[in-house]
């Protein structure tokens, strides 16, 4: 048998084409296109067999022409402060996280964009595992669609905001990843403004992201604010040295009204030192950029500590007496181990705001 074509993985116009060349092979009429298009992207049908309006053999010939092809739920859990955690199965078995995480007048989806990642971060325990395989358009924008409909069956309400802090480096999967951000966005009408592409610093991804001509946002996972302290903590330091990623971000703000945050994990001893505060404060407010305080996570393989409440406190008293833009995160759903450092950031409300920029 040959392999069905997922319409979860197409663009809407992709899907568009691909349904219309279906429908006029049977002579069926146009509108029909419509039809399955609005079942896959508005009423998130889980099968063809759902789409009670099209006659029965209309649902089966879709059914021998196309997949649906969603992740299998192999977990839930839920923390007791709402976040929510889904382990995704794949077709082939691999398995990957997305997290639903409530905050004020909002439902952000965390979701991942490759099983595993290769960029091996020394604090990141995604990094120790290496990369396993990118995932296509469809199993990433899938996550969404299955997230979703929870959300929505459980009474939590719509998601609005969507972040790439799950597993994985977006920025290195740009074959999947460009497209899933036009189904998202196209598809499935999450505003590009509500998308943030979360990135460790891959420079040809940032700079094809400006390209864009959607406002989708960026998170640069800084860390640290010197080139020899983030080689430590960020081996692409390497092969894109601060100054290159800098110089990205410009490019990416000067494509217009694109806000970039910068995400800092505050490890104890090793980068919430007050000198490191003035020269985040200075770059961040050169760039114009939001910045994320985020206490360290801890993970197995390093015995590192997050900062103390008193060393964040001096940490963002520097930042805010800079007058950046900046909020601390509280790390959410650690019952769950939601929180091990890829899922918070943008999503979280409750941080302080100096200058306008602001968390929305
Ligand atoms: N690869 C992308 C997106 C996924 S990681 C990136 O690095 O930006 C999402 C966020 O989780 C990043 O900001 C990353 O630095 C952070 N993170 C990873 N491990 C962490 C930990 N142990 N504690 C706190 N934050 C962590
Ligand atoms: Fe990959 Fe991001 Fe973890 Fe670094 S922090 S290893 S880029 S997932």
């Amino acid at each position: 048998m040959t392999k069905r074509a997922d319409l979860l993985g197409m663009t809407p116009e992709e899907m568009e084409k691909a349904l219309g060349r279906h429908f006029s092979h049977r002579d069926q009429p146009r509108y029909r296109v419509a039809q399955v298009q609005r079942w896959v992207l508005e009423t998130l049908a889980p099968d063809f067999g759902a789409m009670t309006n099209l006659p029965g053999e209309e649902r089966d010939a879709l059914t021998k022409s196309f997949s649906l092809n969603e992740p299998g739920c192999a977990m839930v859990s839920r923390s007791s402060d709402g976040t929510v955690k889904h382990l995704w199965r794949l077709e082939d078995g691999e398995l990957v996280e997305s997290v639903l995480i409530p905050g004020k007048g909002r439902m952000t989806l965390c979701i991942s964009s490759q099983a595993g990642c290769g960029m091996g971060c020394t604090f990141c325990a995604t990094g120790f595992g290496g990369l396993r395989r990118n995932l296509t358009a469809g199993e990433i924008a899938a996550q969404y669609r299955a997230s979703q409909r929870w959300s929505m069956a459980e009474g939590l309400g719509p998601i609005s905001n969507v972040v790439f802090m799950g597993m994985g480096e977006p920025l290195a999967n740009r074959k999947a990843l460009f497209p899933a951000l036009t189904i998202l966005n196209r598809g499935y009408d999450v505003g590009a403004r509500r998308i943030t592409v979360s990135t460790v610093g891959l420079v040809p991804g940032i700079l094809e992201l400006a390209r864009r001509p959607e406002q989708f946002r960026l998170a640069l996972s800084l860390h640290a604010p010197d080139s020899e302290l983030r080689r430590t903590l960020v081996p692409l330091e390497d092969r894109y040295p601060l100054a290159e990623v800098v110089g990205a971000l410009r490019t990416f703000d000067a494509a217009g009204g694109k806000r970039i945050t910068l995400e800092y994990t505050l490890i104890h001893g090793v980068n919430d030192h007050p000198v490191q505060a003035r020269k985040l404060g200075d770059l961040a407010w050169d760039l114009k950029a939001f910045v994320n305080l985020i206490p360290f996570n801890p993970i197995p393989y390093q015995d590192w500590r997050p900062s103390s409440p008193e060393r964040i406190q001096a940490f963002a008293a520097i930042l805010e007496g800079r007058g950046v833009g900046m909020a601390i995160r509280e790390p959410r759903g650690r019952d769950i181990d939601a929180a091990c450092g890829q899922l918070r950031a943008e999503a979280l409300s409750g941080g302080r705001t100096v200058r306008g920029a602001g968390a929305e």
